[in-house]
């Protein structure tokens, strides 16, 4: 779609009904899943009851991410139901509450998710399947009942298990012709049947999709778990363009990332949604965020390391690679943080300021504006601003044009007088 373009969106909206998880498409699974004398597809608190595993013994607990590459090896001493729940525990920690059954006999029991995800950024991120396999036989010890903790809680019983569908996305053209676009099909090519002009979304549009997804997700979440059943989540925006876009809460971190790529040049713009995902988990350092990045999946070979200039015993996911622009490759190991560092500083201003809007009235009588704290004495911005005191509308949110700080790392904090209103 050209620059020029400006076109709404209309997102959502995600529909809770009570079958189970559905992110992308799983429709046979769905069918087996609710037919309880099925045993390939079983809700994680049904296994115990399909469970073929001699009943005690040493049990060797594999864990495989989707990669194929081995997440957690555990050996497991005592009942079959120890090593089960020793395998689920990080099927549930990983939010997946269904498998397929695999071999499932006296000597080994295997499970796996019900999908992949085939969204590359996460790929291998997540876990795969696990094998359980009974390396020694042991007899029970008779007089000790074996405890068997209840798995779950009563409440996340099959019947409340959610599902979360994405209704088709709804795009108004500038020409007035409306149109739908399924999400799994917003990588396509497309054209407007209104003015007949490629319509075919840019990446940093797709990506500003997928994050808004996700964040309908996460927001369908957690009402569910606060106890509502049927929830209906929709997010509305303009299409990324060239303008600039009121900062919101639901639009912070995918404007402060897309930013942020867009200014260093060192990450795509089809990684912006990795940005943001990395943003979510912002309380610890940029650096262990982007580390644990990089670690996680397919690594580069040794060879490919090498001639990447990226020494050996450095991580390098394929997939963190494969985000890297050219110029990011030339330093590879530090694209994704300095990004992170720098959507980073953006979204903490804009959160200074949004608590301040939090502030009870009689607090606000006191404030006198936003301060500025700045770090570099070499940037003409910086040096100019430090100690300043500006209004809201003029904080510098997004990094400031004039700010050459790589990372823009400068603070806002609410300024308060407390002898203001003392005559
Ligand atoms: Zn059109
Ligand atoms: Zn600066």
């Amino acid at each position: 779609m050209d620059a020029k373009t400006i076109e709404w969106i209309i997102f959502g909206p995600l529909i809770f009904g009570l079958i189970l998880i559905s992110w992308w498409a799983m429709g046979e699974s769905h069918k087996r899943l609710d037919d309880p004398n099925d045993d390939r597809t079983v809700y994680l608190n049904r296994l115990r009851q399909i469970l073929k595993l001699a009943p005690y013994g040493v049990f060797r607990v594999t864990i495989y991410r989707q990669s194929g590459n081995i997440h957690a090896e555990h050996q497991v001493t005592g009942s079959k139901e120890d090593a089960l729940n020793t395998a689920i525990a990080t099927f549930r920690r990983a939010g997946i509450d269904a498998v397929h059954v695999g071999a499932n006999n006296e000597t080994q029991l295997r499970i796996g998710r019900l999908y992949h995800d085939h969204r590359g950024r996460k790929e291998g991120k997540k876990i795969g399947k696990a094998h359980i396999a009974l390396e020694q036989r042991m007899e029970a010890p008779a007089s000790t009942p074996i405890p068997v903790p209840d798995l779950i809680p009563a409440t996340l019983m099959e019947a409340s298990e959610p599902s979360i569908s994405i209704q088709n996305i709804g795009i108004t053209c500038d020409c007035g012709q409306r149109s739908e676009l399924a999400f799994a099909a917003i990588r396509n090519e497309r054209v407007c049947e209104g003015c007949g002009k490629d319509a075919t979304l840019t990446p940093v549009q797709i990506a500003q999709l997928e994050v808004a997804a996700e964040d309908a997700q996460r927001e369908a979440m957690a009402r569910y778990h606060a106890g509502e059943t049927d929830i209906f989540v929709e997010r509305k925006s303009k299409l990324a363009g060239d303008e600039p876009t009121t900062l919101t809460d639901q639009n912070i971190k995918f404007e402060a990332a897309k930013e942020a790529v867009e200014h260093l040049g060192l990450i795509k713009s089809g990684a912006i949604a990795t940005i943001v995902g990395m943003m979510h988990g912002l309380a610890e350092h940029p650096r262990a965020i982007a580390t644990a990045y990089r670690k996680d999946g397919a690594q580069l070979s040794r060879d490919e390391k090498k001639a990447a200039h990226i020494r050996a015993n450095a991580f390098m996911s394929r997939q963190a690679y494969e985000d890297l622009t050219d110029k990011g490759k030339a330093n590879p190991l530090n694209g994704h943080e300095l990004t992170l560092l720098r959507a980073g500083f953006t979204e903490n201003r804009y959160r200074r300021i949004r608590l301040h809007d939090e502030t009870p009235d009689n607090i606000k009588d006191y404030f006198v504006g936003f301060e500025y704290q700045t770090h570099s004495s070499d940037c003409p911005f910086c040096k100019r601003v430090d100690g300043t005191i500006v209004q809201n509308a003029e904080v510098a949110i997004l990094p400031s044009p004039d700010c050459v700080c790589e990372t823009a790392n400068y603070f806002v904090s609410a300024k308060m007088d407390w002898l203001k209103n003392i005559a």
